[in-house]
């Protein structure tokens, strides 16, 4: 019998997402890896216990986590039934649909019937009768956005999802979406694209975007999915995400440039007292511009790491200006 911790929102800092009225934790838990039905249940469940003992109250999904895809969403369900399903309006759950998840013309990308019928399967999967956030994950060049955009307004209407967020579109599709969104009445809660200190794309008009959009931003793989933690500075551990079956992170973005890269930060990191992974989550949501750093977790421990980041002092301009010229340009 799980009693979550009676000072879970005692140490999280919770940030407004954009101009909306939900508050986000800084730090999120995504379940893309390891919460799969390949991998072990009790060990999830655990992240996600102590994740929500520790004030995390987000928990990220998609139809396609797993392998096999869709596991996660049955795996996170299950935890739900057994842990926290007294908790049901402490949490915000997210799910999304964009990427290929059946056979045939209706399975992936943006239409209408895909991203319906997309969130049915994943609301049985889980067990609930809404989710919190329901995201388009990824742009369709061949469906009209006004098309995916009035899906995701029909299914805040029909009451299967409160908010309505986009991943992985650009400046300019945000832009425009927020608009067709806006006038159809359910504004764009939050945009999810990748941000790290080795991939700053954002920076070049998205974030500009969002702010005048008044749109909140939750930002996935801050730590670079494990490159940016002190896990590879001596050779590749046998339990971690390069060593094992995931297809998203080979030895390949493993290079000397890199980690060489990663040695000089995490020697900034040691000389604030923080470890490699916790000074790329300061990095991230360093001046309040990042909602939540959306991070993923291999053991109870990461996420503990994580959490503990936010107790660090803020970036000086100095230390801002030290990592400026060890990062690629
Ligand atoms: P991260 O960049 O946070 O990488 C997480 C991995 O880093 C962990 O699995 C672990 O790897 C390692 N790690 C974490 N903490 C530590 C630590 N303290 N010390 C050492 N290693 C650590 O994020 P993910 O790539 O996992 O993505 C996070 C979430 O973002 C996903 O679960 C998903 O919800 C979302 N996402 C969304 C996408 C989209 O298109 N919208 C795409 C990708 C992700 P190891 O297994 O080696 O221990």
């Amino acid at each position: 019998m799980y009693n979550a911790s009676s000072t879970r929102y005692d140490k999280m800092t919770y940030n407004r997402t954009g101009r909306s009225g939900l508050l986000l934790p800084a730090i999120s838990l995504g379940l893309w890896h390891n919460f799969g039905g390949i991998d072990n249940f009790e060990n999830g469940r655990a992240m996600v216990r102590r994740a929500f003992d520790l004030g995390i109250t987000h928990f990220d999904l998609s139809n396609n986590y797993g392998p096999p895809a869709g596991s996660a969403e049955e795996t996170f369900g299950q935890i739900l039934k057994k842990d926290l399903a007294a908790y049901r309006d402490e949490l915000i759950i997210s799910s999304k649909a964009g990427y290929y998840m059946w056979p045939g013309p209706y399975g992936e990308w943006g239409s209408k019937k895909y991203l319906v019928s997309s969130l049915d399967q994943s609301l049985q999967r889980m067990g609930l009768d809404y989710v919190d956030i329901y995201y388009h994950h990824r742009p369709d060049p061949n469906t009209p956005l006004e098309e995916t955009m009035s899906a995701l307004d029909l299914l805040v209407r029909q009451g299967k999802a409160l908010y309505v967020g986009i991943s992985n579109y650009s400046a300019e599709d945000t832009r425009k979406a927020s608009q067709i969104l806006r006038q159809l009445g359910t504004p764009c809660l939050i945009h999810q694209p990748n941000y790290s200190m080795l991939s700053r794309w954002i920076e070049g008009g998205l974030q500009d975007v969002l702010d005048e959009e008044g749109i909140g931003s939750i930002v996935f793989s801050p730590l670079e999915k494990g490159i940016l933690t002190d896990r590879y500075l001596n050779g590749i551990a046998a339990d971690s995400r390069a060593a094992g079956p995931s297809v998203f992170l080979s030895e390949k973005e493993l290079t000397d440039d890199v980690l060489g890269k990663v040695r000089k930060l995490n020697d900034l990191a040691a000389a604030r007292g923080q470890k490699m992974s916790q000074l790329a989550l300061s990095w991230v949501l360093r001046g309040g511009r990042v909602t939540s750093a959306l991070i993923g977790a291999s053991k109870v421990s990461q996420i503990e790491d994580a959490v503990a980041s936010l107790n660090a002092p803020e970036l000086s301009a100095e230390e801002l200006e030290q990592i400026e010229a060890i990062l690629p340009g």
